[in-house]
């Protein structure tokens, strides 16, 4: 067969891009070489509906032993007693929890999408808001941080079923131990949705969700630094205490529900290359290097927070945690539709994001979410954030001086040469 030129030209144009720019969107990451290669394998051409063991098709026998591998490391990092690794991304790893617990019309109670939370967790769009009956909390206008009298207050009213916590683009730890005792109060089950902070939890850099709450969801592509793809953990088993019964009418343990939700509830066959990928990162997750690699993320975002705040740029909750920024840019009066614009032709990556009590549309708002996951892959250290920091202000200072950006973009890809991507690939 002749090579697909066309597609092979626009990969390697892709890693061109990759390879030249600074990647600040919160959520992405560069996987090592090993668990990108392997993803690429021969496991794509295998049906194995069901797991490990109790598969609807035969010769399993291999992919059985690889995904029982990826389980058993995923059990290992997280100290765990159920480990999903099928879902094929975050969205459906929590489709498929809400599908375990929850009857169509339930309540449900989780952080607003215009104040860091995720479609997922009862967006009117997405089928969380349209299946179930979807409740808010926000964060405090003052503080920018989780608003947990609101969060009670509201569980008290509406009674949810879920509590979901957890967001994508919130700078702050969770106080998981307070949701547990309103959620028991309340008769609520907890969902933790940890997709972006799980390779900082991973190392015990952040507060442990999984003591306090019941089930946990991530992604494995954002901090974890492994493929796209989710997974659904709970650490100790349990009966779901809802009485909702499985196909049969039996009651089952909630790990035994899980497994029903992800296959046959919300997937077909899974992705067994994918889940080999999975197995690898886990390894590499389980290695000191990936504790080095995490300590450096939360020294990075730090670095980074304070060399903004040294320009005068404010920062929803004034400050960090974890590995993000979400930057409120109205003093510096540019949108962030606009920002992530201008620092695109500087080939800084950012993605304009809500800030919480915006007065701007989700498709201009007024704020930037930047990450350092990305660039800490790329081995930059402290000191390479004051760099980065100035381009950007550099670049929105100069928004419309498409002469300077033009120059900045030089600038930028000449600093990047110091961190190369993996050259191992020509
Ligand atoms: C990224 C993210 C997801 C969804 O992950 P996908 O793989 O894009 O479906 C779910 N929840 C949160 C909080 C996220 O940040």
């Amino acid at each position: 067969m002749q090579k697909d030129t066309a597609v092979f030209s626009l990969i390697q144009k892709e890693l061109e891009r990759q390879r030249r720019g600074i990647e600040l969107i919160a959520s992405e990451n560069f996987t090592s070489l090993q668990t990108m290669q392997a993803m690429g394998n021969v496991m794509t051409n295998k049906y194995a509906e069901g797991y490990p063991g109790r598969r609807y098709y035969g010769g399993c026998e291999v992919v059985d032993e690889c995904e029982q591998l990826a389980i058993d490391r995923l059990k290992q990092i997280f100290n765990l007693e159920y480990a999903n690794v099928q879902p094929h991304s975050g969205a459906q790893a929590n489709a498929a929890v809400m599908l375990a617990l929850l009857q169509p019309g339930d309540p449900i109670l989780g952080l607003d999408l215009s104040m860091g939370g995720h479609l997922t967790h009862g967006s009117s769009v997405n089928f969380s808001g349209k299946l179930y009956q979807p409740h808010f909390y926000g964060v405090g206008r003052e503080t920018g941080t989780v608003d947990y009298e609101m969060l009670e207050a509201k569980a008290r009213e509406v009674k949810p079923k879920l509590i979901v916590c957890g967001a994508s683009a919130y700078s702050r730890d969770w106080d998981y131990a307070r949701i547990r005792k309103v959620a028991d109060e309340v008769g609520a089950l907890v969902m933790a949705d940890i997709a972006h902070p799980a390779g900082l939890i991973a190392k015990k850099l952040l507060n442990d969700p999984f003591d306090h709450c019941h089930i946990v969801t991530s992604t494995t592509h954002k901090t974890l630094r492994g493929p796209r793809g989710g997974i659904v953990m709970l650490r100790k088993d349990f009966e779901n205490p809802f009485g909702i019964k499985d196909p049969k009418g039996n009651i089952r343990m909630m790990s035994s529900l899980l497994d029903l939700a992800v296959f046959p509830g919300t997937q077909g066959g899974p992705l067994e290359h994918i889940i080999a990928a999975k197995a690898v990162a886990f390894g590499e997750i389980l290695t000191d290097e990936f504790t080095v690699y995490a300590k450096q993320i939360i020294s990075n975002a730090q670095a980074m927070s304070k060399a903004f705040n040294d320009k005068g740029y404010k920062s929803i909750s004034d400050g960090t945690d974890n590995h993000l920024l979400l930057l409120d840019l109205r003093n510096k009066n540019i949108s962030g539709k606009k920002a992530e614009q201008v620092l695109g032709k500087a080939d800084i990556t950012v993605n304009k994001n809500m800030v919480p009590f915006d007065d701007k549309s989700a498709f201009v708002t007024s704020g930037i979410r930047v990450g350092v996951p990305a660039v800490t892959t790329r081995g930059m250290k402290e000191e390479h954030m004051q760099f980065i920091v100035d381009s950007i202000d550099a670049a929105l200072m100069n928004a419309d001086d498409e002469a300077y950006l033009s120059s900045l973009k030089g600038k930028v890809n000449e600093f990047m040469t110091q961190f190369p991507l993996y050259p191992e690939l020509g």
